[in-house]
């Protein structure tokens, strides 16, 4: 009897080992090829539960095959760990931040030591740390020299009750204070913002980057970018000054089916164009609207609603008078803050215009149309109809004709849109990197001097439920000398964004302990960019498109030299339980440590790989991962019980069972190398599990000789080394390899031993000969029936005949019998 598979003890053995002697921690060694494969950093919550494994297991395996494989390594890992939820925990629990921040993080290195990943924990980073903040506080300097970063006034959530802003998690759904259910108003406020929109048309590109289609999409409708024409419509309202009103859209060819005007509530010109009558009702809209997100308002399922405001524009191209509504699915934000609206082809307008009764006119005749009303909107190209010297233009001439018209007159221009704002980084909050800006009375605007970083969180902060930075308290904090004139000035106590200090924590890793500089650039230039980044999908558009912003600003300051941080993109799926998404309240959580505890960390990451595709994800089930460990067992066992050669047998006997462990073998190394490059590790673990069932079958053979079975054995560790990092190791070392197996290479394929042994088919039809197919030994029936049937020399046989069955013989024959 061997001694049992004690996964317990191997994997805190193995890990110790490890950490002792330094295996994973890399170096800038450009003797070898390097890869930097990035894992996203988790938040500091205070638990790593499952869906962190399922990220963090797969991406472990991935990094270790591509270490085997010769690369130089570099997998870092860290904490982003500024935020609301530690500030949260402060006013809550009475516990500082810092604290509550640093206690998850001493217990989320514990749970993530337990993966066995190969991290080098000499280059963690923890955004919260002065010596990584003072550099997210150099990055907004930069970006403030660079014309990148300016001062706007923008709004947030605000609680007249309360007297507080509120972040947007603080705000219930209907718009009201979480702490005392009073309607939440928004309020402007001085904010600093980075000009984001700059690099508008370069983030919707994404060529040279290996990116799954979906995010590259979503990036895409996230900057909205529209090709169009802003147009004019004149205003003449009695005590207002603005003669117009301009608007922006890609369908100027439906000019003359305007046939009302809708404003955004907060638009400026909405109290001087409301009349007497109709103050009160609009008023109460826009105080409605306030409340709600803008999410709510352009919710597809809300029905839109509005206020006439009693004021009219009137359209150039016919004179008409159009009514001016407000409606809130219109942003002020977006585009002019004004929208025409066409009735007759668009289908918002269309349903906003049935339920107010508002004209609706056809201008794009539809093919075959006979000037009937619309059952719908009609919002395909068409033929100009009722629009004046337009009438008989396609869609496509129209646009441009009108287009061209409106500029001839200066009535209007061809214009470009993006839904995409600028990025507003003010936080309201206490936990984040401090701005380092000091406001002067003398000098305005003054950036904190670079010798001057960091600008330190003060620890003793007061926490008032006030909902406002404490900073704004702390007077120490806030009364300052003004750099440039040394009069008394104040200090900005806004802090940063966190998505700020995860914007560059990919660079910070390649020389994490500089305290020269954010960055040293040489080892950037060695490591970056990152070859493989791994994470949800759920960051698609706000992480990934700010860390593209921030490396394509970088680069034009001279700073860096490549265009894009992320080479490749790949998103997990989620992991769920009990047919549901995993969540404290329905109790279906899913704890990595017991499993480790009870069946190991080797089988948990084997499992997780094995469920399902990786970025389909899957469902978690106990019988599975027992599955799993049973496997393992089985792997033990058969290497550690040893192999008999079986008695006498013949030569020809021998050559065939040597012939095939050397096919399976080359196949197995082709498969799991194949599969690993595409990270399709469910079909890996397939592979390896049938692997190991060969073995099985050949050890209770026993033709083979005992050399060639333990190299296939050896074959069998090296492919397990990436996956089951511990038991590979344990056993590696058992059948008496040198340490470690994890500093081996990757077993290479021979195409050629690869091969499929080839047989003959005899194709028949009724019992006669008509071809012979060469196809591989291990051909399936239908594989087989499909080549008999694309045979011309069999179809000849079969035309104008009724067919009865098939008659498969593997390995020999088919007859096809007809009638
Ligand atoms: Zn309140
Ligand atoms: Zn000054």
């Amino acid at each position: 009897m061997v001694v049992k598979y004690n996964p317990q003890e191997i994997e805190k053995k193995w890990q110790q080992k490890w950490a002792e002697d330094r295996l994973y921690e890399v170096s800038e060694d450009s003797a070898k090829p390097k890869w930097y494969a990035l894992t996203m950093f988790p938040y500091t919550s205070g638990d790593l539960h499952i869906g962190h494994w399922y990220a963090m297991a797969p991406s472990d395996v991935h990094a270790r095959f591509k270490r085997m494989q010769g690369y130089n390594v570099l997998h870092p890992m860290g904490f982003d760990a500024f935020g609301l939820p530690a500030e949260n925990a402060a006013i809550s629990r009475g516990i500082h931040p810092f604290t509550w921040t640093m206690q998850n993080i001493d217990n989320m290195r514990r749970q993530l030591r337990s993966i066995g990943a190969i991290y080098d924990w000499s280059r963690e980073v923890v955004t919260c740390l002065p010596n990584y903040y003072k550099w997210t506080q150099w990055f907004f300097l930069k970006l403030y020299q660079a014309g990148l970063a300016y001062r706007g006034r923008a709004p947030v959530n605000w609680c007249p009750h309360c007297q507080t802003v509120l972040a947007n998690e603080q705000v219930v759904e209907g718009g009201f204070c979480e702490r005392c259910g009073a309607a939440v108003s928004r309020r402007d406020l001085e904010q600093w913002f980075f000009r984001i929109t700059k690099y508008a048309d370069e983030l919707m590109e994404h060529s040279g980057i290996d990116w799954p289609e979906r995010i590259k999409t979503m990036q895409r409708n996230w900057v909205g970018k529209s090709v169009g024409t802003e147009i004019s419509f004149a205003l003449d309202h009695p005590g207002v000054d603005e003669r117009e009103i301009r608007v922006f859209t890609t369908r100027p060819d439906t000019i003359f089916g305007v046939t009302f005007m809708v404003l955004a509530p907060e638009h400026p010109l909405v109290p001087k164009l409301t009349s007497p009558g109709r103050k009160a009702e609009v008023e109460d809209y826009v105080a409605r609207s306030q409340r709600q997100s803008e999410i709510e308002r352009l919710s597809t399922e809300k029905e839109k609603d509005g206020v006439f405001t009693g004021a009219y524009v009137v359209n150039r191209l016919n004179g008409e008078k159009v009514p001016i509504w407000i409606a809130d699915y219109v942003l002020l934000s977006y585009g002019t803050g004004a929208v025409m609206a066409v009735p007759a082809h668009d289908e918002r307008d269309f349903a906003f215009a049935n339920k107010y009764n508002l004209p609706i006119r056809v201008v794009i005749a539809p093919s075959e149309w006979q000037g009937e009303e619309l059952e719908e909107a009609y919002t395909e190209p068409g033929t100009m109809v009722n629009s004046g010297q337009f009438n008989g233009l396609t869609s496509q001439q129209g646009i441009e004709a009108v287009s061209h018209f409106l500029e001839e007159k200066g009535y209007g221009r061809r214009a470009i849109t993006y839904k995409l704002r600028d990025w507003l980084i003010s936080r309201q909050r206490y936990w984040g990197a401090p701005i380092p800006i000091i406001y002067c009375e003398k000098c305005g605007i003054v950036p904190v001097p670079e010798k001057d970083l960091p600008v330190l969180l003060p620890e003793d902060a007061e926490f008032r439920p006030t909902g406002e930075s404490p900073l704004k308290y702390h007077e120490q904090f806030v009364n300052t000398t003004c750099p440039q004139c040394s009069a008394p000035a104040k200090r900005e106590t806004d802090t940063m964004d966190t998505f700020m200090c995860s914007s560059w924590y990919f660079l910070r890793y390649a020389s994490p302990n500089c305290d020269t500089a954010a960055f040293d650039p040489d080892n950037v230039r060695y490591w970056l960019p990152v070859n493989l980044y791994t994470g949800g999908a759920e960051h698609a558009v706000m992480h990934l498109l700010y860390a593209r912003f921030f490396i394509k600003a970088l680069r034009d300051m001279g700073l860096v030299d490549f265009d894009e941080p992320f080479s490749r993109l790949f998103n997990q799926g989620i992991i769920i339980a009990e047919k549901q998404k995993m969540s404290k309240s329905r109790g279906n959580v899913i704890t990595p440590d017991e499993y480790i505890s009870e069946l190991g960390a080797d089988a948990v990451r084997a499992y997780l790989m094995f469920v399902a595709p990786w970025e389909q994800g899957g469902e978690w089930n106990d019988s599975g991962i027992s599955g799993i460990s049973r496997w393992f067992n089985r792997v033990w066992n058969l290497v550690l019980e040893g192999y008999s050669e079986g008695g006498e047998v013949s030569p020809a006997v021998r050559q065939k069972a040597e012939r095939e462990l050397s096919r399976i073998t080359h196949q197995t190394i082709r498969k799991v190398t194949d599969d690993l490059e595409r990270l399709r590790f469910n079909t890996m673990i397939a592979a390896l599990m049938e692997f190991t069932n060969y073995l099985t079958k050949a050890k209770e053979t026993g033709y083979i000789a005992e050399p060639d079975w333990k190299g296939a054995v050896d074959t069998l560790l090296l492919l397990l080394a990436p996956t089951a990092p511990h038991l590979a190791e344990e056993l590696w070392q058992r059948m008496g390899h040198d340490y470690s197996i994890h500093n081996q290479s990757w077993p290479k394929w021979d195409e050629e031993l690869a091969k499929d042994e080839e047989i003959t088919l005899v194709v028949q039809v009724n019992g006669k000969l008509r071809d012979r197919l060469t196809v591989p030994a291990s051909i399936t029936e239908f594989e087989a029936m499909k080549l008999a049937y694309g045979s011309q020399r069999v179809m000849a046989y079969l035309e104008g005949k009724q067919w009865i069955r098939n008659i498969y013989v593997p390995g020999r024959l088919i007859n096809i019998v007809v009638r």
